[in-house]
């Protein structure tokens, strides 16, 4: 039977535990002997990867990574805390390779809908690629796993009000739709053990309207019935995407002033009717994302608990995203590292500002000057999206006047300008 949510408490610590896709191991086996591990080595806790150890075969033969997650929202700045501090929560997953699946759309045409299996390869890293200051990510990772509790307890929501809904809004190319699929992926791996069955269903609003979409009614119709049957099953989680939710509620509106054709508003009504049934579902979460800000005038999303807004990157976000870009081209030795070393180690925005605000006497690193330059390129994104700002790297290598010889700093340079006439061009 399935084990029931664990609270969240202070100095529990979420340690992630990928199975290899080879292994068969139970993922019960896999945590006693990940707890085991961990009880034996006096490690200290920071995000990051942990080793599996060498002369531990079963661990080796079944898995493939273990990373500490999420520990910083409560943690002040580079602390670390010590294995006494911390009760380190195991969480056991397999990634499903399955991909999405295309069994709903009609002969030839495009698909409305796209279902996966989570946790999902696809998704694999999503969640650590989005940067956000002030603690977005772990803000909405604690309102969904205070839902799923008060769900699993039974709380009357006539005397406690709360839903599942969560709302994220902002300007486009923020993430927002990336965040709603990392998020349903980390609480897949989060409540695996509650449960162990979870699916993603993402329904693209605005192709609902495509005039391509005449049997759409009919779709919505196999859609619902099938996430009934999955909600029906107690222990699988069903997450329902919808992107540009506004879509749908301007539809309405068209539709009352007779401007919008009368299949699609068919369709659009058939989606709010049952998604306003499945909202009462405990194991549903509906996850929608909106480009505008204004409030939306749809029944399901309009008292949505978990509204937060996504607005575009800060600086430091800039500079992390960017230096992550970096890093990335290193690895991939599209860039020639520094110094030589494989491993060029640029700091982090608050490694940065700490070294630049010590005194002059400090030896001159290469690093330091390639990251004091990596500053001024996030300083001249200012405007772009995080979308804007993870093709910056791309335009710029193509910039560049020798691609084959590619140092950083020159590549940091063309970038820097390549910020600019992207700007130029907002
Ligand atoms: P939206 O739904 O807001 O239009 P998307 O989820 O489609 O945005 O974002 C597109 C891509 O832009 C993401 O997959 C990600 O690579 C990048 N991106 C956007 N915002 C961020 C961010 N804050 N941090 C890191 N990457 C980001």
């Amino acid at each position: 039977s399935p084990s029931p949510i664990v609270p969240h408490e202070k100095f529990h610590v979420s340690i992630e535990v990928c199975l290899k896709p080879s292994s068969t191991a139970r993922p019960e086996d896999v945590r006693k002997a990940v707890e085991q591990m961990l009880k034996k080595r006096s490690m200290s806790y920071v995000d990051g990867p942990v080793p599996v150890p060498a002369d531990d075969a079963f661990l080796m033969e079944n898995v493939q990574r273990i990373c500490i997650c999420d520990t910083d929202e409560w943690v002040k700045n580079h602390d670390i805390l010590l294995f006494w501090q911390v009760k380190p929560l195991v969480h056991v997953f397999q990634l499903s390779e399955e991909g999405p699946c295309e069994e709903l759309s009609a002969d030839g045409q495009l698909s409305s809908f796209n279902e996966w299996i989570l946790p999902a390869k696809e998704f694999d890293g999503m969640w650590e690629s989005l940067i956000y200051e002030s603690g977005l990510k772990q803000r909405l990772l604690r309102y969904a796993a205070s839902a799923l509790l008060f769900t699993e307890r039974g709380v009357d929501s006539f005397l406690v009000s709360w839903n599942r809904i969560v709302l994220l809004h902002g300007p486009p190319g923020t993430g927002k739709t990336s965040l709603c699929k990392a998020l349903a992926q980390k609480l897949s791996i989060r409540f695996s053990s509650r449960y162990p069955q979870c699916q993603l269903i993402e329904v693209n609003a605005h192709s609902l309207f495509s005039k391509w979409f005449s049997e759409s009614g009919k779709l919505v119709a196999k859609l619902f019935q099938k996430i009934q049957e999955m909600v029906e099953e107690e222990n699988s989680l069903v997450f329902v995407l919808i992107d540009e939710v506004e879509s749908l509620a301007a539809a309405r509106k068209a539709a009352l002033s007779g401007s919008e054709p009368s299949d699609s508003i068919r369709v659009v009504n058939a989606l709010l009717t049952q998604m306003d049934k499945l909202k009462s579902s405990p194991n549903v979460i509906i996850l929608t994302t909106s480009n505008i800000t204004a409030a939306i005038d749809i029944a399901f999303v309009d008292r949505a608990d978990i509204k937060a807004y996504v607005g575009p990157p800060t600086l430091q976000a800039r500079y992390e995203i960017l230096r992550s870009c970096l890093q990335e081209l290193i690895r991939t030795g599209i860039i020639s590292s520094v110094q030589g070393s494989s491993q060029a180690i640029l700091p982090d925005y608050v490694t940065l500002k700490q070294k630049l605000s010590m005194p002059e006497t400090q030896e001159v690193q290469v690093t330091l000057l390639l990251s004091k330059q990596l500053l001024e390129a996030a300083e001249a994104c200012e405007g772009l999206s995080g979308r804007s700002l993870r093709k910056l790297p791309f335009l710029a290598h193509a910039a560049l006047d020798n691609p084959f010889i590619c140092d950083p700093s020159k590549f940091l340079y063309t970038m820097i300008d390549t910020a600019r006439r992207e700007r130029s061009e907002l």
